[in-house]
Order: C-alpha cells, then sequence, then structure tokens
C-alpha cells in the first residue's frame, strides 16, 4: 500500500439496479415509472431562458419549496429539496444522527442506509423484520441514536399503518425518526399529519417515482423547521447550488400539474392490481404491495434462476442475493403491456 493510501476514506458502494444500453429490453428492476412527466414540465424547461442559465440559481431553491409547501399544505420553512432523495437522505444522515448510540434500521430495507452509515462513520443496528416482513413497533423501543426507514418498505413493498409508525415515535422521542416515502404515493396515507404531533419526524419523498422523473434527481424532506434549519446549515456547508435552473422550473411544474400525476398514480395501482392476481395464478405469492413494485416468491422455482432466465431473454427485474430473500424476485409495476409481456413469458418458463 502506498504511503498516501493509508489515508484515503474507504468505503464499500452501494450498488444500484442496472441501467441496460439496449434500448429494446422491458425494464422492470429500478422501479422508474413508466410513464412520462407531465408535459407541462417540458413547456418549464423551455421556458428557461438563456440569460438565467448564465446565473448561479437561487441556493434556497424557493420556487420549488414553495410549490411543495403549497402542494403539501404545510410552511416553506418546513421544506429542504436536494438532488433527489438521496441527496436528502445523505444529509440527513449527516446532520441528525451523531450520536454515539446506533441508528436503528429494518434488517431488510434500502440497502442505502448501511452505506451512508459506513460513509459517516454512523454506528447502527439492523432490526429484523417479522417472518411477514412486517415492522414491529416494539423492537424500536429500546435506545437508540435514530431511527429510520421506508414506508412502504423496500424492497418488501409492505406498507405499515399510522398506528404502527405512531407507535414508533411515541416510544422515540428523544432522537430524530427519519420515514422515507419514497413510494407512499402508490400506498395508503402518509405519516405527514403526524409532523403536527411530532417535531422530531422527518418525511422525506421523492420526484422519482411517482412524479416520473428518476432522470431529474429532484427529493425533498418536509419536517419541523427546527430540523430543516439544521439539515440546510449542513447543506450550506457542504454544496449551496445544488439545485439547478432546469431542475427548479421542471420540478415546479411537475408539483403543479395535480391533475396528471393523480392520473399515472391510479394507472399504475389499476396495473399493480391486476398483475397481483396473475402472479398468483402462476404460482408466485407475496407481501400485500404498497409501492409501484411487488415482491414475488415462487412456489418451485428458484428466483435466482427466474432472474437469469428472464435477463436472457431482455426483461430485467430485480434479485438481491441477500439473506432470508433471495428467494424473491422484486418486479417494478410497467405498462399494461410491459406486463403482459413479463406474464406471457412466465407462463411459457414455468
Ligand atoms: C428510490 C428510492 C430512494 C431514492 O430516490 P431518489 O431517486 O434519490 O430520489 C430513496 N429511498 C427509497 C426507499 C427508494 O426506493
Amino acid at each position: 500500500m502506498k504511503e498516501w493510501e493509508k489515508n484515503f476514506r474507504r468505503v464499500v458502494p452501494y450498488t444500484p439496479g442496472e441501467q441496460p444500453k439496449n434500448a429494446n429490453v422491458i425494464k422492470l428492476n429500478t422501479n422508474e415509472n413508466p410513464y412520462p412527466p407531465s408535459p407541462k414540465v417540458m413547456e418549464a424547461l423551455q421556458a428557461v431562458s438563456r440569460d438565467r442559465l448564465r446565473l448561479y440559481p437561487d441556493p434556497t431553491a424557493s420556487v420549488l419549496v414553495n410549490a411543495i409547501a403549497a402542494r403539501y399544505e404545510v410552511e416553506p420553512e418546513c421544506v429542504f429539496v436536494g438532488v433527489g432523495s438521496d441527496d436528502v437522505l445523505a444529509m440527513a444522515f449527516m446532520t441528525f444522527f451523531q450520536s454515539a448510540k446506533p441508528v436503528f434500521f429494518p434488517d431488510i430495507t434500502y440497502s442505502f442506509y448501511p452505506v451512508w452509515a459506513d460513509l459517516f462513520r454512523v454506528p447502527y443496528k439492523k432490526i429484523p423484520l417479522a417472518e411477514d416482513f412486517s415492522i414491529r413497533p416494539q423492537d424500536y423501543y429500546p435506545a437508540n441514536g435514530g431511527v429510520i426507514f421506508p414506508n412502504p418498505n423496500a424492497p418488501t413493498s409492505r406498507y405499515e399503518s399510522l398506528e404502527v409508525l405512531e407507535d414508533i415515535l411515541q416510544h422515540n422521542q428523544d432522537v430524530v425518526v427519519i420515514i422515507d416515502e419514497a413510494y407512499i404515493d402508490f400506498a395508503g396515507p402518509s405519516a405527514l399529519p403526524l409532523l403536527k404531533k411530532y417535531e422530531n419526524l422527518l418525511i422525506v419523498q421523492t420526484f422519482s417515482k411517482s412524479r416520473s422523473m428518476a432522470g431529474m434527481r429532484i427529493g425533498y424532506a418536509i419536517g419541523s423547521p427546527g430540523l430543516i434549519k439544521a439539515m440546510s446549515d449542513v447543506k450550506y456547508s457542504f454544496n449551496s447550488y445544488t439545485m439547478s435552473q432546469a431542475c427548479l422550473a421542471m420540478g415546479t411544474a411537475a408539483v403543479e400539474d395535480e391533475e396528471y400525476f393523480q392520473e399515472m398514480i391510479r394507472r399504475i395501482r389499476r396495473t399493480r392490481d391486476m398483475s397481483g392476481q396473475r402472479f398468483k395464478e402462476l404460482g408466485f405469492s407475496f407481501p400485500e404491495p404498497g409501492a409501484n413494485f411487488i415482491f414475488v416468491k415462487h412456489e418451485r422455482s428458484k428466483a435466482r434462476d427466474l432472474f437469469a432466465l428472464l435477463r436472457e431473454n431482455n426483461i430485467f427485474v430485480r434479485y438481491f442475493d441477500q439473506p432470508r430473500i433471495d428467494d424473491y424476485l422484486r418486479v417494478t409495476i410497467g405498462t399494461d403491456q410491459q406486463m403482459d409481456a413479463l406474464f406471457a413469458f412466465l407462463k411459457k418458463h414455468l
């Protein structure tokens, strides 16, 4: 080892889902929305003047913050925006998880959490989900340095009720509790109403899934002004200009087109319901899906083999070679035609 290499920060990076170069694949592996964003998003991009690009963007991202605040009926002081929710979550780890006690998150969850914890040297403890992949609130009662989990959870797609969330919040009033609602628009009610009661709750959402803008990189957090101020201070100490002019304009247009958004959600939920039925008919079982993906297990076929077979035939789904879930495939809900192709293939090969 070179002498200077001893001074390197060493991390094992997060592995994102594959982005195949071939355009002919049926891509059901990274939970992207199969539909494009609102057409108003492109109009907004075209309206960004050349002269505007010469200038730095507004570091407070106020047009976008105000649009999100109006949509969710909160004060702008309660909104933080970032370059995808990955950026927002990384800032939140850096800001809120400074305790010597471990941060708690489920053993089966978004695999970025342990990566950030390692990067920022945050101690953590993985709390096993129950056999049915549900979160047991009492497991989160012991002393900890903070709590984070997605709802619906990934990759299980399971949605936990507000009662479960409130149970966890009631027993964790001295640490920051982060609920990652990346998929909430496809599920039941959001935990947003709980913000009125819990100043230590931070809710993180994204434009990448329900608003079809994974390529633009926009995420946000909603929480009490104290939490948002602390995160903003960290952000301004790191990189002030995270949201480009294009991003601000396009994101704002997306939030303002409520009708389009609701229609896309409705379509995906309908396709999800039909897909669940078809998976059952083919011998798959799965936890009740709350997100835009289904976490399926076949009664006979091995997930690893099925994953490889699908991939050879240009159908991409996600397989996690990890304890407890290596019998499962995570299948993103695509368009009706994409799902037809998937089921036609499965029917032939199972
Ligand atoms: C997709 C996802 C994110 C990150 O999304 P961004 O594209 O960075 O906004 C965060 N958390 C979970 C659980 C996700 O699935």
